[in-house]
């Protein structure tokens, strides 16, 4: 099975990865978790914090998916944004998704406080607008997240203000989220792993769950060389979730998104490009998510498409994404590119839930993955422990539709929607 993409998380990792054995033979667990990525590692240590006795297994190894790969951007809200939420569904459920989302963004420093974790952690992200009118409507929800949840850490960054804090002339204004912030994705992920190993889950890796059957007091989950017979299991596969039949798969796209991350920046350069080390995220559809590393090398997010096969091509792309917005940085060589899929849903709201009283799953982060996925960890485990918590019915509240299609046709569907979009935001620029 894989090991991680060749990406400059993996080249920068502090230490060497812990690998843990095949499962073989047949085990018995309270929760059988599946994926080893933010949410499978959430789940599995809130549940064991819980009293269960847990058991994750993962297809490669852990976090090898999109939480070993990602921009590494911690935001706030759900991707569809709280006041769309509100519109919907009134006010007293924006205000509860609103509060786990705060929820979200501070539970990864209690994790990082709780397992030591060293994971690069910086505060603040802009916000960045490509044309005025973006620009307007960020004022207007920033106003609004004021006034309706008293969220009082968004600073308004006028035209010269934006373009200064962040080194590039393209922008027309901006919100700086104090809030938001940054972080090494593959360490935070192995630190959750080691947190996970200390609360006693037994994690399993090159176990690909092919089937689940569902008895009526357990459910069997089945990989080539072993079954766990589990009270109730966890399904934490996102973007990678496929052939488990389980009637959720629809309810999510994967789509693919790619990174560059050039050589770093000359110091003369890095007294003008991201000074204040924030993490920014502008507004077109196809948007660009961008940040400093530790080491000052440039991490550039972007292009969106359904296949990772044209690695040359991708890496032209990116590379002249981050040129448009930064011409200075044209010269600057390249040393990774590496790809992995988000999930995300029709109304860009996460899917969390649960089919029957013993299998629960959370996926379709939309993007916003690095805060939400810990959170949803947490609201599964407690109501696997129990009852089913008001959390996670706020969460079963909102209506998903599903993609048409089977898989091969949903990511197609997606391109063309990216495309209209963004010519779109060519026309309203
Ligand atoms: C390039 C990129 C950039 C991104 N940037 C950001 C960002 O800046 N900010 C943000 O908030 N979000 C971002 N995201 C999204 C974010 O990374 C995800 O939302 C989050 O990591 C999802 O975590 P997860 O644990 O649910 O899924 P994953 O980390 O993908 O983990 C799922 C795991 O399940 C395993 N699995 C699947 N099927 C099986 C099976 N049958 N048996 C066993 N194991 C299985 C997979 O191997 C995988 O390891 C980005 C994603 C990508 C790909």
């Amino acid at each position: 099975m894989s090991d991680f993409p060749n990406s400059y998380y993996a080249a920068s990792l502090n230490r060497n990865k812990k690998s843990y054995s095949k499962l073989t033979g047949n085990y018995d667990c309270d929760v059988c978790v599946i994926g080893g990525g933010f949410t499978g590692l959430s789940t599995a240590i809130e549940a064991s914090k819980q009293g269960l006795k847990v058991m994750l297994i993962e297809q490669n190894i852990i976090g090898w998916g999109a939480s070993g790969r990602n921009g590494g951007q911690i935001w706030n809200d759900v991707s569809w944004g709280i006041e769309n939420i509100e519109k919907n569904y009134g006010f007293t459920h924006a205000n509860q998704l609103w509060n786990i989302s705060q929820a979200a963004v501070e539970l990864i420093d209690e994790r990082i406080a709780e397992f030591g974790i060293e994971c690069d952690k910086k505060n603040g992200g802009i916000n960045a607008a490509t044309s005025p009118s973006k620009f307007r409507e960020y004022v207007k929800n920033s106003e609004y997240k004021l006034k309706t949840f008293n969220y009082n850490k968004m600073e308004v960054l006028s035209k010269i203000q934006t373009q200064e804090e962040i080194g590039s002339s393209i922008y027309h204004g901006g919100i700086l989220d104090h809030g938001a912030g940054h972080l090494h994705p593959l360490k935070y992920s192995l630190g959750l792993m080691d947190g996970a190993e200390q609360l006693n889950v037994k994690i399993f890796e090159n176990s690909q769950v092919k089937k689940i059957n569902q008895a009526r007091d357990f459910i069997e989950v089945l990989t080539p060389d072993g079954q766990v017979k589990a009270k109730k299991i966890a399904v934490c596969c996102n973007a990678y979730l496929k052939g488990l039949n389980l009637g959720i798969e629809n309810k999510i796209m994967p789509c693919a998104t790619y990174i560059v991350c050039t050589e770093t920046l000359e110091s003369e350069l890095q007294n003008f490009i991201l000074q204040n080390d924030y993490c920014v995220s502008d507004t077109n559809f196809d948007l660009n998510y961008y940040r400093l590393s530790e080491s000052k090398r440039m991490l550039f997010g972007g292009v969106v498409g359904y296949s990772l096969r044209n690695v040359e091509r991708l890496k032209k792309r990116t590379k002249a994404q981050l040129d448009k917005v930064f011409p200075q940085l044209k010269s600057l060589k390249v040393d990774y590119i590496w790809g992995g899929y988000i999930a995300i849903t029709v109304n860009r709201v996460p899917d969390i839930g649960m089919l029957n009283d013993r299998v629960f799953y959370a996926h379709g982060f939309s993007g916003h993955g690095v805060a939400f996925t810990g959170i949803a960890g947490k609201i599964l485990a407690e109501s696997m422990a129990s009852e089913k918590t008001v959390e996670l019915e706020a969460f079963e509240k909102i209506k998903h539709r599903k993609f048409p299609g089977g898989r091969i046709f949903r990511m197609p569907l997606l391109v063309t929607i990216s495309a209209m979009q963004r010519m779109m935001d060519i026309f309203n620029a």
